[in-house]
């Protein structure tokens, strides 16, 4: 078991610089690899190197001090059975595992909850990625990540409809009505975008639901 390798795009510390815990200094481990392709993707996932779960936590002790650890992608879940091994590894030394994650792969999730703290979770707008929606996998995925601390983080762009953030209010509310919900703009400088995010932030109000809008900070910060 100990054996098993993962594609691994990178190790690095850095700040958190999306959702709820924006900020806080982690180490990030970046699976390579993804199952969907949202028009909107910056992650640049040229290359990987192989990796035993050994030789990760290697690379994290050897970059310091740090007390969480992010598991991000491309999309972690896509090698899950690592992502449990290196997760249980993690928590035995007293890290705290945070997982981001596209909230596509549920029943991957459930096999790693159990060694997961924080799921950060998207919750895939059609509007925004210009895919087919994906709403009976979110829903299924945040009854799943509700056993930990979740939250919910969607895209905002220009082309985002107001129906998207009501299906997206429908799930929150069914499944776990006090989740935090990140509305991200795509990009914060885009005309017209700053009327469009207090116009859905207003609908998620109305609804009683836990909403906040935040700007990817490390791309401020021009940080990784
Ligand atoms: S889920 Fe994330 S990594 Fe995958 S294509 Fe979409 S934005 Fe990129």
């Amino acid at each position: 078991m100990n054996s098993m390798k993962a594609k691994i795009s990178e190790i690095f510390k850095s700040i958190q610089g999306e959702g709820v815990y924006q900020g806080v200094e982690q180490v990030f481990v970046r699976f390579y690899g993804c199952n969907v392709h949202c028009s909107f993707c910056d992650t640049k996932l040229t290359g990987y190197s192989e990796k035993t779960v050994n030789e990760v936590l290697d690379d994290i002790v050897s970059l310091g001090e740090c007390g969480s650890v992010s598991l991000t992608g491309g999309e972690p879940l896509v090698q899950a059975d690592y992502v449990k091994i290196l997760s249980a590894k993690l928590k035995a030394m007293g890290k705290i595992v945070y997982l981001e994650t596209n909230g596509i792969m549920y029943e991957s999730l459930k096999e790693v909850i159990d060694y997961i703290d924080v799921v950060s979770m998207d919750f895939k707008l059609p509007s925004s990625t210009k895919l087919i929606n994906f709403w009976q996998e979110h829903e299924r995925f945040l009854e799943v990540a509700k056993a930990k601390e979740v939250f919910v983080k969607a895209v905002i762009g220009k082309g985002t409809e107001r129906e998207d953030i009501i299906e997206s209010i429908r799930i929150i509310k069914r499944i776990k009505p006090d989740t935090p919900f990140v509305l991200q703009p795509q990009n914060p400088f885009e005309e017209l975008l700053s009327e469009k995010l207090v116009f859905l932030s207003d609908i998620c109000l109305r609804e009683h639901i836990d909403v906040r809008t935040m700007c990817q900070l490390h791309k401020i910060l021009g940080v990784k």
